[in-house]
């Protein structure tokens, strides 16, 4: 009895029970379908894709190994999958469940297909520690605030324990014919990539080592750590979590068990982790609960908010030449590696979202197709949280200053010296804001403001007064005297 597994971001072979239970059963056939149409507008973005293909390439090599190789097929996997039963003979399918809106529908439209085919089918949970209908408010609603939320979480259930990867794998008598990943034409067509390629292993064996270099260090300065963008202190595990090559039930538990070897500081840490993790998973709980999410405001008065549409700005912003320091090292830091630190993210948003009064929109549609972990529904929370229109959301008067978070967060300025290399000379209390420095310390460090580095595109008292005054006179309400 063939069974045929749809690999979609779930691609590893540990911790993967659809993987597991179609080998037990008997031949597996894995199949990964090619439809970015699938998505509706929030089809795959550049950076996506470059992981992808990478990330196919690893699982292909790893299911190879088992004894079971990759098919790779384009097309609308409703209508691709009972076609593959047929061609194979498999009896069943099986995969892992998907959250987001557009994934949740096609795996409605895929059950009809295979009930109507005659063919068997389960899906699995592999991707979330609780899913999106388990944790309950006391009147059975969905969470919209997350220490509730994760509070809940944890009295379901101590996560369960990731299943090891099959032995081998059985291959099918009858294999139909695949395309090659090549052809899929997931790498750019114009090399933008080195910077990406140097930073990233995209696969199994490249999140396994992320989580040893994380366990072997940075875990127990987590929690200090988190928030400097030159420290090397968090996992950059999110890239990997989001295509599913690591599982959050194997990052959990490598964690838990780690804080139990160390001392108090230690388990802080570790404990401080597992809450960032409880972020993911609320993220998929709102996205689900919430599914309009990803384009609109959760809190929906915010869709009359009047954002400016400002080209100018938003290109700056996109291409890190704001003026503001901090805030075009993330943007160019994201440009080149296609990960930017929560830290500076949480900074950048703001700053589009607050000083420019462009849209979260826009701030999601950049990340969407710039970050190797663009991913529904952190992204769409982490853009609500900064536009003061989501679940747990920062309230809107809190404007994030771009130089004091720079002063207090990269101090000695290695963050900004690293991606802004043309301030790089600049003593250390002038880099957060060259424009307020002395012309002769300018001229010294090599820095001619409006030519080799651009003068702030506003100013932030001018812009932070005509934010708060844009929510005054949007809500009605007058704010509260907040500094
Ligand atoms: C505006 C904005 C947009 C964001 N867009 C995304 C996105 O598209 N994809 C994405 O994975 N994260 C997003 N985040 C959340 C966060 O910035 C990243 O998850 C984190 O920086 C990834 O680095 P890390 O793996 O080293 O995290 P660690 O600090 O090591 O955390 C471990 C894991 O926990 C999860 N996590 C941590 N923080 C958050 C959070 N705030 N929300 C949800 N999950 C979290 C991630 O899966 C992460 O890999 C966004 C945050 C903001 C403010």
């Amino acid at each position: 009895m063939t069974t045929i597994v749809w690999f979609r971001q779930d691609l590893r072979t540990e911790d993967h029970p659809a993987l597991l239970a179609a080998a037990e059963a008997g031949p597996v056939l894995p199949v990964f379908l090619w439809h970015p149409e699938s998505e509706g507008h929030w089809a795959p973005g550049g950076a996506t894709r470059w992981w992808m293909d990478r990330s196919l390439r690893a699982l292909a090599a790893r299911l190879a190994a088992l004894g079971s190789p990759l098919l790779v097929r384009t097309g609308d996997p409703v209508k691709a999958l009972p076609e593959l039963a047929r061609e194979s003979g498999a009896t069943r399918v099986h995969w892992s469940r998907r959250y987001e809106p557009a994934a949740v529908r096609q795996e409605e439209r895929l059950i009809d297909a295979l009930d109507a085919a005659g063919i068997g089918h389960a899906s699995f949970n592999s991707a979330l520690l609780y899913e999106p209908h388990e944790p309950r408010t006391g009147s059975g609603m969905p969470y919209k605030v997350f220490t509730p939320f994760w509070k809940a979480c944890r009295a379901i259930r101590v996560p369960e324990r990731p299943h090891p990867a099959p032995k081998a794998l059985h291959a099918p008598e009858r294999v139909p014919g695949g395309v090659t990943i090549d052809s899929l034409g997931l790498r750019p067509a114009i090399s933008w990539d080195a910077g990406l390629a140097a930073e990233w292993n995209p696969g199994e064996t490249g999140a396994a080592a992320r989580l040893k270099t994380f366990l072997d260090g940075a875990v127990g300065r987590y929690a200090e750590g988190r928030d400097f963008p030159d420290r090397p202190d968090t996992s950059r595990l999110s890239p990997h979590l989001h295509f599913g090559e690591i599982g959050p039930r194997q990052a959990w538990h490598a964690v838990a068990d780690a804080m139990q070897r160390g001392d108090d500081a230690h388990r802080r840490s570790a404990d401080k982790f597992l809450s960032e993790l409880g972020w993911r998973e609320f993220a998929h709980h709102v996205l689900a609960n919430f599914p309009r999410t990803a384009d609109e405001p959760l809190r929906a008065e915010f869709k009359r908010f009047p954002w400016r549409t400002d080209p100018a700005a938003l290109r700056a912003w996109q291409r890190g030449r704001t003026g503001y320091p901090l805030v075009d090292a993330g943007m160019r830091e994201l440009w080149h590696t296609g990960w930017m630190h929560n830290r500076v993210r949480m900074v950048v948003a703001s700053f589009l979202v607050k000083h420019l009064l462009v849209s979260w929109n826009e701030g999601a549609a950049w990340f969407w197709d710039t970050l190797v972990d663009a991913d529904l529904a952190n992204n769409s929370l982490g853009w609500q949280w900064a536009g003061g229109c989501g679940a747990d959301a920062a309230p809107y008067f809190r404007i994030f200053n771009p130089v004091t978070q720079g002063q207090k967060f990269d101090e000695a300025g290695a963050y900004i010296r690293r991606w802004v290399p043309e301030l790089a000379r600049l003593p250390d209390e002038a880099l957060h804001a060259p424009w307020e420095a002395p012309p002769l310390v300018l001229v010294q460090a090599g820095v001619d403001l409006g030519v080799t580095y651009p003068r702030p595109i506003v100013d932030h008292g001018a812009a932070r007064a005509g934010a708060l005054a844009a929510l005054a006179a949007f809500s009605g309400k007058p704010l509260p005297d907040e500094g």
